[in-house]
């Protein structure tokens, strides 16, 4: 048993003046664990819109598009879905076919979030450029929303990097808020982008075998990452906390979101608005973490607070990752960095 815990649940069992005393200098570690009947709760976010990883042509795309967002719509999944507009013009022509992609995710009722222009990472640019990837990246997005009356509120980092230092992290975040935007953290990170690499791979070969066995793969990697979450919430809080869940546009997630979707219904969660998730104190703990590592919000506050990560990442399946590897390096992505 982690040692931490062990000793919130011994502070339980103070006498109650104690426990008052104790309540008011760390409330969120001291909040009671989860009834056993009390359901997690998760919001589900989508990344590298219109398609995440290397392009495989607008047909795919389309289809691709079509089947995750009635994937995420028929299970009323109110996701938010992070745009790189640079993906609407990398070929001639089709620009009004790749606006009309983001636009079926709209008109299906599905936020719509600025992920950057063209998915740079922060540590490779300076906050000037970084700031113009945001401008740039809201143009066409923000009509969409418009037009569906949806709001228009959220920022991802590309690869999860918030910034080179603590100084021109804090700069860019008060660029954020100026402009309205709220940005939108990651508490459970299944990798999917590596899976569906090797997903799409086979899937282009007409390889059903493989397809099935990448797919296994990921969900059983999937469900470890949601244990690895749940145990570092409880490491750090002494209790569950609402997560956010990230995921990418791609075609693993489009043809296998039910069963990602089953994970968490096993499990006991109930979906949940990013806002919503956000409103866990959790959220507001002390985060000074200033790296280019994109790791999860965990990874943040455990290092803000001095202590190392006491909590094993899953590892992912070695041929998955030398599968992934090999790929990636015989033709790279086409917007730079898009592969997550
Ligand atoms: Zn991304």
């Amino acid at each position: 048993m982690n040692v931490r815990r062990a000793g919130r649940r011994a502070s339980r069992l103070a006498p109650l003046s104690a426990l008052f005393i104790c309540l008011a200098s760390t409330l969120p570690a001291l909040a009671p664990p989860a009834a056993a009947e009390e359901r997690g709760e998760v919001a589900v976010t989508i990344d590298d819109l219109p398609q995440n990883g290397r392009e495989y042509g607008l047909d795919r795309m389309r289809k691709m598009t079509e089947r995750l967002v009635r994937a995420v719509a028929s299970r009323h999944v109110p996701a938010v879905a992070f745009v790189n507009e640079a993906q609407l013009f990398t070929v001639p022509g089709e620009v009004d076919e790749r606006i009309a992609l983001l636009d079926a995710w709209a008109a299906a009722g599905i936020e719509l979030g600025n992920h950057t222009y063209a998915h740079r990472s922060f540590h490779e640019v300076t906050l000037a450029q970084y700031e113009e990837g945001v401008v740039r990246g809201e143009t066409v997005t923000k009509l969409l929303a418009e037009r569906h009356r949806l709001p228009y509120r959220y920022f991802r980092h590309p690869y999860l990097d918030t910034g080179p230092d603590l100084e021109t992290r804090t700069a860019f975040e008060k660029f954020l808020a100026d402009r309205g935007y709220t940005i939108a953290p990651v508490t459970i990170d299944p990798a999917d982008w590596m899976f569906a690499v090797v997903y799409a791979d086979a899937k282009a070969h007409g390889d059903d075998a493989a397809m099935k066995k990448v797919a296994a793969e990921y969900l059983a990697y999937f469900d470890a990452a949601i244990s690895h979450a749940e145990t570092y919430a409880h490491s750090l809080f002494g209790r569950p906390i609402r997560h956010v869940l990230l995921l990418h546009a791609s075609e693993l997630n489009a043809e296998n979101f039910d069963a990602v979707a089953r994970l968490f219904d096993r499990r006991g969660y109930t979906f949940v608005p990013l806002a919503r998730a956000l409103e866990d104190e959790a959220y507001r703990s002390p985060n000074t973490f200033a790296s280019d590592a994109g790791v999860t919000w965990f990874e943040r506050w455990a290092a803000t607070r001095g202590s190392a990560a006491d909590v094993p990442s899953p590892t992912p399946p070695a041929w998955i990752e030398e599968a992934y590897e090999r790929l990636d390096a015989a033709a790279p992505a086409r917007i730079p960095g898009s592969h997550n």
